[in-house]
């Protein structure tokens, strides 16, 4: 069976098409969607999402503020800038670019930004209401494979949708959306003693390791549908997923690659959720 590409450009650019025609109408009334990103240090993986964000929100005609501090910066300015974006009306969302320095304690951080403007959906009320299936901001990249899977018309309920990686940001709550859609969800992680016995029975297979190119082909059942999630570098620096896209596409249904797959779904779901939170300003 030859493997059909889920191709996330596409998909984002469609969602963006309509997140933009929301954007011009939301400004006939005077009300411009802003996002505030803040960056810590001086990682180069970081200023490049960073910068991407911006540009996708300047495309966009959403209000962008970057707000740039050293590596060395204490917490409590840190926590100060949190403080004032949560107070200033032309900002709609908030984001902390992580990691953060190591003298700083995400989740404290992670916490002072008001949940009325977590578009990360990182905040501990944000995970409480998105397990309670309350309306809330959904964190981008698992929100983004959902849509992913809507717009390739994958079904979901009652499939085996198997999520390899546990992190706050990615499969933790990529899991528990495929489940209120009705998945039956298996979680591995590093701890995983036979990684392919599971994997080998998943309908949906969702990778975030972090580990360049380790899901081959004898990982994959036949027909599966793979979501390669990982943004990693193979043995020639060049961007690959965790998943060996060449030896796998043959036996899969569907699968997305990298680039093009889950990394631009990521950053229009973030746009989708500031643009949430502005209309909030409507009602
Ligand atoms: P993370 O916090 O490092 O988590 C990695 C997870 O993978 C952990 O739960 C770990 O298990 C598990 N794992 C590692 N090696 C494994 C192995 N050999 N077998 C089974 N499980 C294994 O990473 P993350 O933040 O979730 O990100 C994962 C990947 O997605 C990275 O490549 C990252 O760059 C990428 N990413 C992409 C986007 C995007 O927009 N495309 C967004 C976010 C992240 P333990 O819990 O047991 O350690």
């Amino acid at each position: 069976m030859s493997g059909k590409l889920i191709n996330g450009k596409e998909i984002g650019n469609t969602i963006r098409q309509s997140i933009q025609q929301e954007v011009n109408a939301l400004k006939e009334q005077g009300i411009t969607p802003g996002l505030a990103v803040i960056l810590v240090g001086d990682d180069p993986a970081s200023h490049t999402y960073v910068s991407n964000k911006q540009k996708s929100c300047e495309q966009m005609g959403i209000y962008s503020e970057l707000i740039k501090l050293s590596a060395e910066v204490t917490e409590e300015t840190l926590l100060q800038h949190i403080e004032q974006l949560n107070t200033n009306p032309s900002i709609d969302g908030i984001l902390v670019q992580l990691p953060l320095p190591k003298h700083i304690d995400e989740q404290k951080v992670i916490a002072a930004i008001s949940p009325d403007k977590d578009v990360d959906g990182f905040h501990p009320i944000s995970v409480g209401k998105m397990l309670l299936k309350q309306p809330t901001f959904l964190p981008c990249t698992p929100y983004g494979v959902m849509k992913l899977l809507e717009h390739a018309n994958v079904d979901i309920a009652g499939k085996h949708a198997v999520v390899i990686g546990r992190s706050h940001i990615v499969g933790v709550p990529m899991g528990q959306l495929l489940l209120q859609k009705d998945a039956t969800v298996t979680y591995c992680h590093s701890k995983t003693p036979d990684l392919k016995a599971i994997t080998t029975q998943a309908d949906i297979l969702v990778v975030a390791t972090g580990r360049a190119k380790m899901i081959g082909a004898d990982h994959v059942k036949e027909g599966a549908v793979v979501i390669d999630v990982g943004m990693d570098r193979d043995e020639n620096g060049k961007l690959c997923g965790d998943v060996d896209f060449d030896a796998v596409i043959e036996k899969v249904s569907a699968i997305t690659p990298v680039p093009g797959g889950v990394g631009p779904m990521t950053i229009t779901m973030l746009l989708f959720n500031t643009l949430q939170s502005a209309k909030k300003k409507l009602s």
